[in-house]
């Protein structure tokens, strides 16, 4: 690549993990030549992909926007969303798969899609109802019991979230301690299209954490070193040669950082530069850019 200094910076890595939102996209606007940055990586040699916390789709779904959104080469192999990396954790490392017991989700779509498709049967999800509003006083919470057909309990991100699904999830984790409890990532906000913050994974699962004080077995999502494992088993790939590209801190180059890759922060999405002045240890970025459309230039020569 050229002898500038973010062609010096590229050349240094062969595989280039992009996070999603905030960094090739927000919401659904691509950010500004970011796909021309990918498909120049990719005519270069690189090999890239793209790792998300957001769990409301599954392999397929993100395949499809990508798609549309004019991505044009990325192929389903090349995605690792947290409900991909979720299912596939469960069903490779953990005994769910030979112990017959079903994953209880609050969650989305793209997890119980992801579940179906590794062969893990699963309840809860979009089926669990609302409670019925009682007349008057109290709605009767004694139809939420244990059910011993449970052996783990996995929450992502969940638009219809209520209180059914929350006091399933808790009954059985609290009444059998052999329940495991995963989460797809713990992302206290993200940014909707509007650049506004809303809830996140992380808070709706600190009512479980809250009321049982239990933390999840383990969290499938960056920064988890679950999720670049997850990576590791479907592709090869050197730490040391790869570059972790994201938005935010305490996921994308904490994950970078805990796995040794090195890491870029990019300012396209819900960081900004006063944030990255406080960040130390785990959460300082190696390299900064605006946007990794700044880097097309470098890359184009
Ligand atoms: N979780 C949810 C529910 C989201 O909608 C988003 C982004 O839109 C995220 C997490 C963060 O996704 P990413 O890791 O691609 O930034
Ligand atoms: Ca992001």
């Amino acid at each position: 690549m050229t002898d500038s200094p973010v062609g010096r910076l590229l050349d240094q890595y062969d595989t280039f993990l992009f996070d999603c939102d905030g960094v090739i996209w927000s919401g659904s606007a691509v950010i500004p030549q970011a796909r021309e940055a990918i498909a120049l990586l990719k005519k270069a040699g690189k090999d890239v992909c793209f790792v998300t916390n957001n769990s409301t789709s599954s392999r397929t779904q993100y395949h499809a926007k990508f798609a549309r959104m004019g991505y044009t080469h990325v192929q389903p192999e090349d995605i690792f969303g947290s409900a991909f990396s979720a299912a596939y954790y469960l069903r490779h490392h953990t005994p769910l798969a030979t112990s017959g017991l079903k994953v209880y989700v609050v969650g989305s779509q793209g997890i119980t899609d992801e579940l179906d498709a590794v062969g893990l049967p699963w309840k809860g999800a979009a089926r669990e109802p609302a409670m019925n509003d009682e007349p008057a006083g109290m709605a009767d919470l004694s139809q939420i019991g244990d059910d011993p057909e449970i052996g783990a309990v996995l929450m992502g991100f969940d638009l219809h979230i209520n209180y059914v699904k929350l006091a399933r999830a808790y009954t059985y984790l609290r009444t059998r301690r052999e329940v495991a409890f995963y989460a797809t990532n713990t992302d206290l906000q993200f940014p909707a299209a509007n650049q506004t913050m809303y809830p996140g994974t992380g808070a709706l699962i600190s009512v479980l954490t809250t009321a049982l004080d239990r933390e999840p077995d383990a969290v499938l999502g960056k920064p988890s070193p679950h999720m670049l494992d997850v990576i590791l088993e479907s592709r090869h790939l050197d730490p040391k040669r790869t570059l972790m590209v994201g938005d935010r801190l305490d996921t994308d180059i904490a994950f970078g950082k805990h796995g040794g890759l090195g890491t870029l922060l990019v300012l396209s999405g819900v960081t900004s530069l006063d944030l990255v002045d406080q960040a130390t240890g785990e959460a300082r970025p190696d390299y900064i850019a605006p946007s990794i459309g700044h880097l097309v230039d470098a890359l184009g020569q």
